[in-house]
This record gives C-alpha cells, structure tokens and sequence, in this order.
C-alpha cells in the first residue's frame, strides 16, 4: 500500500519561490568586484532568476545544457544558481584559482554553452576562451556601459543588457527532481578534474540537513555570510539554505582581506559566518593586530581542511565566537559532519568540551559512514582505531560525471556502495569522527602512522608561526620521518630547537618531527587546502640533518 501524500518533486526553484512568498524582504547584501555595496532581496532575486531563465529560452538552451560561472559571491552569481537550475539548465560553478588550462578542460568536458564571468576574471578569460570550444556566448557580469571595448571576445555581452529587459514572468517547470542541477569539479591535485554532478533531490536534501540546529543552525533571524566561495561546492549549500529558512545573506565579493571581512561582519551585523583555516586566519590575525571585538558574530562553521586548535580556542575564547568545525567534500554536496556538543556533554569541564570541538564532528543525519581496515573489515568506533573512511547517503556521489574514473563505489557485504573518500580517520563511541589524514599525506613511521594534522596543530599552536605544513621524508631506518614546514608571523622570532622543544609533552616522542624548515611561504591549491605535492616537489632535495 501506498502513502497518501501529495507527490511533489524536490526542486530548486521551489527554494526561491518559498524565499520570495514568505521572506520577500530579507536583505541580499553583496560587495561588488566594482568596490560598492550593493543590497537587494529575496523579492528582487526571484524577479531576476525568472529574467534569467527567459533569457535562456531565448538563447534556445535546451534542458540539461550546462551554464558555467567564474564569479566570486555576489548577488548575480546568486541569481544564475536559481535562473540556471530553477529552468532545468545545469549551473557549472569554475573555480577561477584553478591553472588556465585546467579551465579551458573543465569547460571543454563540461561542454558549457555559456559562460558568465566577473570582471575581474576578463584577463583570464582572454587568456582561454579560444580554447573553450562549445561556448557560444560570454557573460561579463557588469551594467551595460561596463562592458570592456575591444575585449577580443566574440560574443561577449553585459549580464544586465542580456537579461535586465526580458520579462520576470514565468512559471518555473516542473520535472524529475533527480535532474542534474549544478555540477562543480574536485581541484584534481592527481589526473584530470572530476566533477561532482548534484541533483535537485540532493540539493534540497542538503539544505534541509544543512540549516538543522546541530549543523549550521540557521534561520529567519540570521545575517549570514558565506566567505566560503560559491564557485566550490556551492558555498557549502549556504545559498540554497539560506532561502529555504529566509535569512539575510551577506557576500564578500572578491575582498577576503581579514579589514573587509570585519567591516562587513560590523556593518551587517553578521550573525553566522562560514569559511575555511586560511581565510579565517587573515580574520583572526587583523582582530589581534587592530584590538578589535565582534558585535554581533556568534556562530562561525569552519572546515575544508582541519581547523587548528588555536583558531578554535581564539574564536571562543577571545571574541565569544562558537566554531563548528565540519567535514566534507566535493563529492558529498560538501557536508558530511559537523562538531556540535550532545546533552551529555553540557555539564564537562569547558576543556572537556573543547577537546570534543577539535574533533570534525557527528555524522549529519543522511550520511552514514564507516572506517575500515586495508581488507576492507569495519574497524570499532572508539576513538583509536584508525582507518579508511567510507560514507554513503543521497547527497554523496555514486559516480563522476562522464563516467570518468570509473566505478567509484566499494561494494558492502549486502551489495551496498560506499564512497571511499581517501581520509584516513577515527570514530569514537559517541560517533565524532576525527580525521587523521588523507591517507596520501599519513607519515609511516617505522610501520606505525603519524598524523599530519597532529603535528600541524601543534605548529600553528605557537605563538611565532603563521602556518605549518608536515610532510614525511625518507629515512633508511624508519622509512619515513615527519619535518615540519612553517611560516613565521611577521616580526615573530622562533628557532629550529625551540619549535622542536615545544613537541616536548604535547605528542609521543616518536612523533615529534625530525626538523622544522623555515620558509616564506606554504604552497596552496585553488581551494585554499595545502598543497602536499608541490610542498614536496620543493623540499625534494632535502635530506634530514642525521641521514
Ligand atoms: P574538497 O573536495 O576539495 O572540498 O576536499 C575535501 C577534503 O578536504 C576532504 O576529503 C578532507 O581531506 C579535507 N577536509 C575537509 N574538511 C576537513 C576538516 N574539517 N578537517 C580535515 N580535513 C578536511
């Protein structure tokens, strides 16, 4: 027997209508590459997502044809993630930090028709729209009398001259909610990019869990800024849950300085911020150099690579900030857990609970996961056996668009697949997960691991450096010692045997690095994650003191 329930289909510009009925007049606020800001609403965003998708019908896209972004957050790029997607088209979101050529691929194997494009990226779109082969028109995303003369792009036109006549009348479709919606490629540090093809279902799925009190928590009440960028993985799905609860949203544009942000935090009242170690790091260090205060900031997600535990004890401790520490990827819409407390742990000691909060967190409802062994065996959740993570759910990848790569899922006893997402990590019996490593970065230190991450924290825990990287180097006797990479704070002084002697106590003696390397600074990739491969082909010649 079937349920009675009315069959709707979970689709994205359900979102932008339910924004625009019942939070019509929350604010859209967006600094633009121009240098203004620019405030508009839920309302207005609805009304331009509808022009969008008529100028789609003009152009004769068709269903599933992709339009590619290379735009910082801003409220048009937040206008083409409902135009696009809202009209059954597939929003490719380009990371614009990734090398040209890896753009000119993406573009090429996404087979984008359009391409629409900050003006800050005008340089780089020069330098690749030869190559981008199945893209018939260019999209500066300006006002008409901003349109660059004598681009030497063919086909390229201001976003407001090519959608801001059409009418805002139109009647979003209505189709299988598992349809592609949006699509976004992992940095590709091995091989070519693979891209993530989410649907509609997943989508809306994510936002539901996303916006839940035990992960990011928020709704009507809320200022939020996503400084985590909306060309990589959606801005974590921020814009999407940000309609479906109607809080005020709060864009950075291209200015992710530590100033900017604090002024945007200040002016807007920002209640819920979200972004990465490294962004949040320029934050942080422009509060302490400037004796600066958040007002209103009380709830900060950070994840996309391990948060240290400094910057945790900074944002709590100094400026009554919650972090949320998360986990996610690519491939999982990014969300996967979260690090809230349970019940249980409310009447801890706050050390108690800040060593919980350095954890990544309790699995989100949807997403299963597990640790496994090299045969494949589940390893038990307690806290210290460590071993390959595997996740499953509807908002997790079953395989990469084109079939690239091949199968990706690893098959359980009762035939089910699970993602293996290349972290290496623990569960305790509460269920919070701590990722180790990626397990191409884990030091094998005479048969034993050493967690980079471990030793990362520790680094960045001393009050004279800025950054670490660890990374292990070849040893005859151990096969694999861990160095430390760093960079030093400005003006700040530490040296070799004094970072060495701050180990003392705070990891096994085993795992204490074997050098530390002072440079200027730490390679990092498009997503701001540290880049391990080019750090080593760097130290490549390194040899450790002894050996
Ligand atoms: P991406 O798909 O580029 O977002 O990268 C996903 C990867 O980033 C994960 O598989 C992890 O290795 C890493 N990552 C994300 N969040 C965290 C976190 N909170 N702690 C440690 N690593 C993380």
């Amino acid at each position: 027997m079937l349920g009675l329930m009315q069959d709707q289909p979970l689709l994205i510009s359900s979102l932008i209508e339910f924004a625009e009925r019942h939070h019509g007049d929350a604010e859209i606020v967006s600094r633009r590459v121009e240098g203004d800001i620019h405030r508009t609403t839920w309302r207005q965003v609805a009304s331009r997502a509808r022009q969008i998708a008529n100028a789609l019908e003009e152009e004769q896209l068709l269903f599933s044809d992709r339009i590619a972004t290379l735009a910082w957050n801003g409220y048009r790029h937040l206008e083409l993630y409902y135009g696009v997607s809202g009209s059954g088209r597939v929003l490719h979101t380009i990371n614009p930090r990734l090398h040209p050529d890896q753009i000119a691929w993406i573009a090429n194997h996404a087979e984008d028709q359009i391409l629409c494009f900050d003006l800050s990226f005008l340089p780089l779109v020069q330098a690749v729209h030869a190559k981008c082969s199945t893209v018939r028109k260019w999209i500066a995303l300006c006002d008409a009398d901003k349109l660059p003369a004598d681009s030497g792009i063919p086909n390229l036109v201001s976003y407001e001259a090519w959608m801001g006549q059409r009418s805002d009348v139109y009647a979003w479709p209505s189709f299988d909610e598992n349809s592609a919606s949006s699509m976004c490629y992992t940095s590709g540090t091995t091989g070519n990019p693979k891209a993530a093809l989410y649907s509609h279902r997943s989508t809306l799925l994510h936002a539901y869990a996303a916006a839940l009190p035990d992960v990011m928590c928020i709704s009507a009440r809320d200022s939020v800024l996503p400084v985590v960028p909306m060309f990589h993985v959606n801005a974590w799905g921020i814009p999407y849950s940000a309609a479906l609860v109607g809080a005020k949203l709060v864009f950075p544009g291209p200015a992710m300085d530590g100033k900017s942000i604090y002024e945007l935090i200040e002016a807007e009242k920002v209640s819920f911020a979200a972004g990465v170690p490294t962004v949040w790091q320029m934050l942080l260090g422009h509060l302490q150099a400037n004796k600066l205060k958040f007002s209103t900031l009380k709830r900060t997600v950070i994840g996309g690579s391990a948060c240290p535990p400094a910057m945790i004890h900074a944002f709590q401790e100094l400026y009554g900030v919650d972090v949320l520490h998360a986990w996610g990827m690519t491939e999982m819409s990014p969300l996967g857990t979260l690090c809230t407390l349970k019940n249980k742990h409310l009447e801890m000691s706050p050390e108690e609970q800040t060593a919980i909060r350095m954890k990544q967190g309790r699995a989100i409802f949807g997403v299963d996961m597990k640790i496994v062994d090299g045969n494949g065996e589940s390893l038990p959740w307690d806290g210290k056996a460590y071993g390959d993570l595997l996740v499953k759910g509807p908002w997790v990848v079953k395989e990469y668009f084109k079939g690239e790569g091949g199968d990706p899922l690893v098959p359980d006893a009762e035939g089910r697949g699970w993602f293996p997402t290349g972290d290496v990590a623990t569960i305790d019996a509460d269920g919070f997960l701590q990722i180790t490593d990626r397990s191409k970065d884990v030091i094998k230190s005479g048969g034993e691991w050493i967690s980079s991450i471990d030793i990362e924290n520790i680094a960045v825990a001393h009050p004279a450096i800025a950054m670490a990287a660890c990374i292990g180097v070849f040893h005859p006797k151990w096969d694999e010692r861990p160095i430390v990479a760093v960079v030093k704070k400005p003006g700040a002084e530490v040296s070799r045997d004094e970072l060495i002697a701050f180990y003392q106590g705070k990891t096994a003696k085993w795992q204490i690095p074997d050098d530390v390397v002072f440079v200027e600074a730490i390679p990092l990739g498009a997503t701001g994650k540290i880049l391990k491969t080019r750090l080593r082909e760097q130290l490549r010649d390194y040899k450790l003191p002894e050996v």
